[in-house]
């Protein structure tokens, strides 16, 4: 398959993808995500949570992947690496998580799934037309990775940070699953040392993941994601923060949302 997009044309779309996701982030911190403990009947026709999740997840690592194979990717060996991390986060995403969680017989509305599964189409789409197309090469005048980018600060840094910041999110999302342990339904405090100083630890380990491979990867297409991810995580982070001590008057008042002693 040959080069569809220009780079300076693909620039200018990842730009707007990034402003748009910034115009949304007021909308996003007065409209509470309607699935999980905000779900309603209010938005429409609703479909299995975790048949949703797998279907809203699946176009970004279906479409990283073919791109990046299809096109140069292949050819360099850091890209796989690139490649590699976005496979095993979202490896466990589509097929793991949502099998995990003990969300049996709630919905999710079919709304949700679909804005979801649009923004992974788009993410998916950039960050595999980057790794397959764009990234390949040599030189900067393609703006690409060096022989020694392995060697690279940003490289190093941004690995360490991401694999932090799976980390955090894994051990969060694992909290928050084993506290229906026993067949219990509803919600509970959690209390697992993450969430000490935070209410949404899975959110920040997200953020900081997604941020990381920003760095690590220095394209603008990941920037994007990153921005989308904070944009779509800090407003939810605070609405479940704010529900969290409504529904528990002895909810710890020095837990923040997001960021611990900040937000
Ligand atoms: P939540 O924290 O809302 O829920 C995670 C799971 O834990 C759900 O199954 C939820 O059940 C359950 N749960 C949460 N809190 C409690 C509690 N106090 N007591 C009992 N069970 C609880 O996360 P999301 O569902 O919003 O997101 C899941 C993952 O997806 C996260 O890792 C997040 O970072 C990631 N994500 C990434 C995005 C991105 O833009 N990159 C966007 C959205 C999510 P229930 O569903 O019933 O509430």
């Amino acid at each position: 398959m040959s080069e569809m997009i220009s780079k300076e044309h693909f620039t200018i779309l990842v730009m707007a993808w990034i402003i748009f996701a910034v115009l949304l982030f007021p909308l996003l911190l007065k409209i509470k995500a309607p699935y999980g403990r905000h779900a309603s009947g209010r938005w429409g026709p609703l479909t299995d949570n975790r048949l949703g999740w797998f279907i809203m997840e699946l176009p970004s690592l279906i479409l990283i992947t073919a791109l990046f194979l299809a096109g140069r990717g292949p050819g360099i060996n850091i890209l796989w690496v690139f490649w590699s991390l976005w496979f095993i986060h979202y490896f466990n995403r589509i097929f793991i998580f949502p099998f995990r969680t003990r969300t049996k017989g709630k919905k999710i509305p079919l709304l949700v799934v679909f804005f979801a599964m649009f923004f992974n189409l788009v993410n998916g789409f950039l960050n595999g037309y980057w790794l397959g197309y764009l990234a390949g090469g040599t030189g900067q005048a393609t703006g690409t990775y060096y022989d020694n980018w392995l060697t690279d600060p940003r490289f190093i840094i941004g690995l360490i940070l991401f694999l932090s910041g799976f980390t955090v999110n894994q051990v969060a999302d694992n909290h928050l699953i084993n506290l229906r342990k026993g067949n219990k339904s509803g919600y509970s405090v959690p209390k697992h040392t993450l969430f000490r100083y935070i209410s949404c630890p899975n959110f920040s380990g997200e953020i900081i993941e997604w941020t990381a491979y920003a760095i690590m990867t220095w394209s603008l297409p990941a920037l994007s994601f990153a921005v989308w991810t904070a944009v779509n995580l800090i407003p939810r982070a605070l609405h479940h923060h704010a529900w969290y001590k409504e529904k528990f008057p002895a909810y710890p008042a020095k837990r923040k949302a997001v960021i611990p002693f900040i937000l």
